[in-house]
């Protein structure tokens, strides 16, 4: 969706309501008290009243949206400037840009990084390559062990060509098998021709993947040059913009769900959309002030 095409189909707050109005209940009405499907109009704008036991549900209740301080269509424009800029925006930019506070913005941005978080629907499938890396100042000898200044991050590439077509990473307390083999089970299809070095921690995760290789760990970013150069520009992104990095998954998953999406770019909003709408409670309870 062009910049164009965003102003002209969201010109103001109610055509922002009418949308949500459509996401939530295009494909049919359900109480969210009662469960029954018939309604008619509530009396707020695009709000729906239920037949059977009178409750009023509006467009943004149970969503992202819902209570959301200031003028929905910014809160529209925030979603549209983090799915389609390739970096996405600091909440700082997002401030001078809609003319909000930027603790404001930063809040906000916070939720919609909550619905960038993967479905887990999509694992990398074909030929994978996983390492694990260290966020943080120094970034070498921890390997499985804790560290309060370091964040132990796994990183997963599915690869295509000389490129890279998806990208998952999670932070992990431990290299060991448990941590290894959860975030390969939830990213990597079984089938999939996944390499990782000889560390130890992958041992036991061969069980689960057949067709999975184990090769001597060289020089780092010696064996595994398309995940290495990933991980680079991911680390040069998060520096780039972030300078307190408190929330490391929710940055990640800001970074790889762009990152996945970048060969449907005119999908991405529409999908970001949905998921503000559709986030399970749990997700709009977990937002920190
Ligand atoms: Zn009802």
């Amino acid at each position: 969706m062009s910049l164009f095409d965003f102003q002209e189909k969201f010109p103001d707050n109610d055509s922002c309501l009418l949308h949500l109005a459509k996401l939530k209940w295009g494909d049919g009405y359900t109480c969210a008290k009662c469960g029954h499907d018939s309604s008619c109009d509530g009396s707020s704008p695009h709000s729906r009243q239920c037949t059977r036991c009178r409750y009023v549900e509006s467009p943004t209740a149970g969503t992202l949206f819902h209570k959301v301080k200031f003028d929905l269509l910014k809160a529209f424009w925030i979603v549209y400037f983090l799915a389609t800029n390739k970096k996405g925006f600091s909440s700082t930019e997002l401030a001078r840009k809609l003319e909000l506070r930027q603790k404001t913005c930063w809040k906000f941005k916070r939720k919609v990084m909550k619905a960038m978080k993967s479905s887990g629907k999509h694992p990398i499938t074909g030929t994978a390559e996983v390492d694990e890396t260290v966020f943080g100042q120094q970034e070498e000898g921890v390997r499985g062990r804790e560290n309060a200044k370091k964040k132990l991050v796994v990183v997963g590439i599915e690869k295509k060509g000389k490129g890279v077509s998806r990208l998952y990473a999670r932070v992990i307390p431990h290299a060991d098998a448990a941590c290894l083999g959860g975030f390969m089970k939830d990213h990597i299809d079984p089938e999939a021709k996944v390499t990782t070095d000889q560390w130890t921690g992958y041992g036991p995760v061969a069980k689960d993947f057949p067709n999975m290789v184990r090769i001597p760990s060289g020089k780092k970013g010696h064996n595994f040059p398309e995940l290495h150069r990933t991980i680079m520009m991911l680390k040069a992104w998060l520096r780039g913009i972030h300078h307190h990095v408190k929330d490391l998954q929710d940055y990640l998953d800001e970074y790889c769900y762009r990152f996945n999406r970048s060969f449907m770019k005119e999908r991405i909003f529409d999908n970001l959309m949905l998921r503000m709408v559709k986030a399970p409670p749990c997700l709009v309870k977990n937002i920190s002030g």
